[in-house]
């Protein structure tokens, strides 16, 4: 109870948020959504124009390719927090920039602090690279490897939206989605 108060919190800043510039021009930030005791967290970019209109993420078309890689290893959305490493749409859904990332971060950060994660699965290079910005990492060199933040166990793979565009990333993604599932499998074993 004491983890969703703080994240209604948390939501209630990121929504009222005008620490950079993209405030401007959204409808709606999108803090992420999931239950505040989720065992697995799916980080992704940031908002695109459907989820800026509903401030949800993960609508649409991409909404429906990601729960459909979610059901192929038995991952209902509904089990899942999933956010982005920056709240707020960008224009012409231009990747942001990394002052926009920079000013955005904190919440992620405090999201995962909050939500205490056993998984984060790492969508794509924006948020591989905010997430360990100290490491030179690249999505197409770690996509499907293990890698460590503090605790938590992430597993890097590829942007549902490149996904989505292009065959061979989705070839790639489906075979990420695999390996995933013995992880999901452990993460969901654990009790704390
Ligand atoms: S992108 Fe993040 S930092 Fe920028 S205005 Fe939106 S919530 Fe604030």
């Amino acid at each position: 109870m004491e983890k969703h108060r703080k994240l209604l919190k948390l939501e209630k800043r990121i929504k009222e948020c005008r620490r950079c510039r993209l405030w401007r021009i959204r409808v709606n930030a999108v803090p992420g959504e999931g239950p505040s005791n989720a065992k697995i967290m799916f980080l992704g970019q940031n908002p695109g124009r459907n989820e800026d209109a509903q401030g949800k993420p993960f609508v649409g078309m991409s909404g429906k390719f990601f729960e459909k890689l979610l059901s192929q290893i038995g991952l209902e959305r509904s089990e899942v927090f999933i956010t982005g490493v920056v709240k707020c749409h960008t224009p012409k859904n231009r990747p942001p920039v990394k002052d926009e990332v920079e000013a955005c971060k904190p919440f992620f950060l405090e999201q995962i602090e909050i939500i205490k994660p056993r998984l984060i699965v790492v969508l794509g290079n924006v948020a591989l690279k905010a997430l360990f910005p100290n490491e030179k990492v690249s999505i197409s060199k770690s996509h499907g490897k293990l890698m460590r933040k503090g605790q938590v166990t992430c597993f890097p793979t590829f942007h549902p939206a490149a996904g989505m565009r292009f065959p061979s990333i989705r070839r790639k993604m489906e075979e990420d989605f695999k390996k995933l599932e013995k992880l999901v499998s452990s993460a969901r074993a654990l009790n704390t």
